[in-house]
């Protein structure tokens, strides 16, 4: 086993960026992190902070385009793409349609259950060892169900994840659910409780892990642009910044959305396409839910943490847009209304959105980048970026340091595009 000994710059203080800088860190690589922004403060600030074995089935699923398509005819509905002239955007649903199927489904559900367990072994190692408080829980997840149709429509789901992807589950019918959640309203047909699936307080976990990171001696620059690499020939010598340049020995960028704005200097298009979704964090409702909670039906969670609680979710194909949207953020409380006694509360602590790093397949690229022997990129982790983050950390850090990769990282190649 080879360890790291030069230095590395990582693009990007998301989480997969700085699950990235810890492993290579801990490796003996010497890490700085630069970011256009703030530190965590991207699509790795707000999300539901699942971490969740139990989703390993992509977006790009059969039936999912008829559904989308009964979705987009709809005011207002969960998904939603703005139509406009942009190869980028109908390249990438063009190559989404195809992977619709069963065999595509299967195949990028096995490759993202690898990321998905490794993280869920690693994160209760990587807390303890570095003392992280980020409300951690191991609760499980309930999926809930309103209609009996939905629910014997999911029963072939759960089957499927049971069957194939050896993930149990208990099935609740009726009262059995209010029984088990009594923050739930009476009326739902029934729900499923994934008792793997762990959750946890992002922007905690975020701030804890950049203490983390600044014990081992990583540096972080913020506000600190990546504008191209400088080099000669296979091999890049300095990451060129609005700070000055960065030398280093290795690049890993994990820019999450913005990365296909990074294109022309990997080497390749990177299609990704930013898929934005909304939170809402609250104090605690008096009767808040034990369990984190999908609705299944409306596509909304809901988060209970020790210090808040927090409804997110809804897709929207706008390009980089910034608003933050009303109409979409009472999307959430409406369906929380649906289920909940008490399904918000005040005073609103953020209203947030976020671009989710989204692929047509569903999977990551952790790659070597095409123009660069030693750049790599680590993104386009769709909506389970928090929950592959420790697994995908520790196989940039394997591939950059030419250990045995834990996972098998043919998957994610960027030259499957
Ligand atoms: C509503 C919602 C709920 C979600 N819930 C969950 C969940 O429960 N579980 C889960 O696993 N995932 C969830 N996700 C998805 C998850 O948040 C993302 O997959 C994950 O945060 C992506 O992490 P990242 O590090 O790749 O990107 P980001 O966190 O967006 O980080 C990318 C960073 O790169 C920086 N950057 C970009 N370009 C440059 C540049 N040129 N130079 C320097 N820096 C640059 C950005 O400033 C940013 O800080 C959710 C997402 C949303 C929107």
């Amino acid at each position: 086993m080879s360890r790291g000994t030069g230095r590395v710059v990582v693009v990007g203080s998301g989480v997969i960026g700085t699950a990235c800088a810890y492993f290579l860190a801990r490796d003996g690589w010497q890490v700085t992190i630069i970011d256009q922004g703030d530190f965590g403060r991207g699509c790795s600030h707000g999300n539901c902070g699942f971490v969740c074995p139990s989703h390993v089935l992509p977006l790009a699923a059969p039936g999912v385009v008829r559904s989308a398509l009964k979705g987009l005819r709809k005011r207002n509905s969960a998904l939603t793409i703005k139509l406009r002239f942009d190869p980028a955007l109908w390249g990438w649903l063009l190559r989404f349609v195809r992977r619709c199927n069963a065999a595509d489904m299967l195949a990028a559900g096995q490759a993202i259950q690898a990321l998905l367990n490794s993280s869920r072994d690693l994160y209760p190692q990587i807390l303890k060892r570095e003392a992280i408080d980020c409300e951690w829980q191991t609760r499980g997840m309930l999926f809930v169900i309103r209609s009996d149709a939905a629910m014997e429509h999911y029963a072939e789901t759960d089957r499927l994840l049971r069957e194939t992807f050896n993930l149990p589950s208990r099935r609740f019918d009726g009262k059995e659910l209010t029984d088990l959640e009594p923050a739930l309203k009476p009326g739902s047909a029934g729900g499923w409780l994934y008792e793997s699936d762990g959750h946890l307080r992002p922007d905690r976990l975020m701030s804890g892990w950049r203490q983390a990171l600044e014990r081992q001696g990583v540096t972080i620059h913020t506000h600190c642009s990546l504008s191209g690499f400088a080099g000669s020939g296979d091999a890049a010598r300095a990451a060129l910044t609005v700070q000055g340049e960065f030398p280093a020995d290795q690049f890993v960028v994990a820019a999450g959305a913005w990365t296909p704005l990074l294109g022309r200097h990997l080497g390749c298009r990177v299609p990704i396409q930013p898929g934005k979704g909304y939170s809402i964090t609250m104090p605690r409702p008096a009767l808040c839910p034990t369990y984190p909670l999908i609705f299944e039906e409306h596509r909304v969670a809901v988060t209970p943490m020790r210090s808040g609680y927090r409804l997110g979710s809804t897709m929207e194909f706008a390009g980089y847009d910034t608003s933050l949207r009303r109409e979409r953020l009472e999307l959430l409380r409406d369906a929380a209304r649906v289920y909940l006694h008490e399904p918000y509360t005040e005073p609103v602590e953020e209203e947030w959105y976020g671009w989710r790093p989204m692929t047509p397949d569903g999977l990551p690229i952790i790659d070597r980048s095409p123009a660069f022997r030693n750049v790599h990129i680590a993104a386009g982790h769709n909506m389970l970026g928090l929950a592959m983050a420790p697994a995908t950390g520790k196989l940039i850090a394997e591939m950059l340091s030419g250990q045995t990769p834990h996972v098998d990282p043919a998957p994610y190649t960027v030259r499957r595009f």
